[in-house]
């Protein structure tokens, strides 16, 4: 069997593929790579662009561990594998939600929450910070839950895989929201001159920059108390399915072929942005369809360094004469407490850049790493990058006491891949 990201740009063979059905499998599965001299990983749905899912050993499959264990007042544990668009349909029937999610539903909690995945958030954070507990297998087959106040619960929520298999995730939830959705196009110039009272008025910022223009989509989400506004089928169906995904890819496919145009189709993009806006239940509002394959790199800057750092990439772009379809994105977080959190201790900027699968990456993506990592910036775990232990012991303070205890836990390596090789040494 040969396993493929959905970027398809990473692949490998496992020598072995299961599908554990309950905590029993993985132990079995984690004591059998042990014994056996191999290793063991569990992979999500693949949506990592680094090779951190990949594994030469036994892959473990999460699909048929699925599903709420159980609900108790504002925690609700579930199996490692549930996509979180099954948590949250799950969730929205029992009137309860996440506090923020990322841009998309398709991962599974536990390969999201591994990498650190993260939406936007002024007060709230990534999905690792909604988590109250973990259980996970070790590397000795034993069964862990890691709570609040150990070092486990810090370091295992964004583990990488490298500190065992989680078999549940128990989230912190709250009662089910709605979210104010409004759109509208900005200058970078004007963006420049609000940064502050952009992300300290709303809750949720998010904004693209349009290559090769001075145009941005700002996104504000903000709590509302109703009654629900959504946008029609039709329209919801134009915005996130044609313009967003079949327009859009459209236009990527034309500047592949002739990045000449990509200026001209970007100052088209840029006029055709117009003011919405729309009320509707959280989860609807935080995330989107996205069809078009692309590769990404996005680094967490520290905040009061964004405008630098965009300033800086805007520069190098134009300086470098590159043609660039895919708008560059910004997101925000408020401090981490997890070890290995790209928000880890700081109030965080995000700053990510995409590339058309097919259009050559390397070149941008380099330059605008050589930016960001000169800011103390940290790279998302699961999106591409070429920073290795020595660089990451630097940026994250709690590194050496995730790689000691990751030497306790797994003197062998049983978990281990190439990338995790790479990152952490
Ligand atoms: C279209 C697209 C949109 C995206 N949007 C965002 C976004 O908005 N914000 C953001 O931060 N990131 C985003 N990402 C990145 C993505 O969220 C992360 O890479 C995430 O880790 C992918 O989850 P997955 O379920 O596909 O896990 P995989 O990529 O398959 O695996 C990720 C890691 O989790 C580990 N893992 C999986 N299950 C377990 C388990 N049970 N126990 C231990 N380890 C496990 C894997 O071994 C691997 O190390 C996006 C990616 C794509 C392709």
């Amino acid at each position: 069997m040969v396993f493929t990201n959905w970027a398809r740009n990473q692949s490998g063979s496992p020598a072995e593929v299961r599908a554990p059905a309950s905590v029993a499998d993985v132990v079995r599965a984690v004591r059998d790579a042990a014994a056996s001299g191999r290793r063991v990983r569990m992979v999500g749905t693949g949506h990592s662009f680094t090779g951190v899912a990949l594994t030469d050993g036994i892959m473990l499959r999460p699909h048929a561990l699925t599903g709420i264990r159980s609900a108790a007042g504002d925690r609700v544990t579930v199996l490692a594998g549930t996509p979180l668009r099954v948590l949250n349909e799950l969730l929205d029937e029992r009137g309860l939600a996440l506090a923020n999610m990322g841009d998309i539903t398709e991962q599974t909690v536990a390969g999201a929450i591994q990498t650190g995945t993260h939406g936007t958030g002024r007060d709230s954070g990534g999905l690792a910070d909604q988590v109250a507990e973990l259980e996970l297998v070790l590397a000795d087959g034993s069964v862990a839950t890691a709570v609040p106040g150990e070092d486990l619960f810090d370091a295992a929520r964004v583990g990488l895989g490298a500190l065992g298999v989680l078999t549940a995730v128990t989230f912190r939830v709250e009662p089910a929201f709605l979210l104010h959705n409004r759109r509208r196009k900005m200058s970078l110039r004007e963006i420049f001159a609000s940064l502050d009272e952009l992300t300290s008025a709303n809750e949720h910022l998010d904004f693209f920059w349009l290559p090769h223009t001075d145009a941005c989509l700002v996104k504000t989400n903000n709590r509302h108390p109703g009654p629900a506004r959504p946008p029609s089928p039709a329209k919801r169906w134009l915005d996130n399915v044609f313009l967003e995904n079949t327009v859009f890819g459209a236009a990527c496919a034309a500047g592949a072929r002739f990045p000449g145009l990509i200026p001209r189709i970007n100052e088209v993009s840029a006029a055709a942005l117009g003011d919405s806006e729309s009320v509707d239940t959280s989860y609807k509002i935080f995330t989107a369809r996205r069809d078009v394959r692309f590769l990404e790199m996005e680094y967490a800057v520290p905040r009061e360094r964004l405008a630098q750092a965009l300033r800086e990439t805007r520069d190098l772009i134009e300086r470098m004469d590159w043609r660039i379809t895919f708008p560059v994105e910004v997101r925000v977080a408020p401090p981490s407490d997890a070890w290995l959190s790209t928000a880890y201790g700081r109030a965080t900027a995000y700053v990510a850049c995409h590339i058309y699968r097919p259009t050559p990456h390397t070149a941008y993506f380099e330059g605008v790493e050589e930016i960001m990592t000169r800011l103390g910036g940290r790279p998302h775990w699961g999106k591409l990058h070429t920073r290795d232990a020595a660089y990451l012991g630097k940026v994250y303070p709690r590194f050496a006491d995730f790689v000691a205890l990751r030497d306790r836990l797994d003197p062998r390596r049983l978990f281990t891949n190439d990338y995790l090789d790479l990152v952490l040494g």
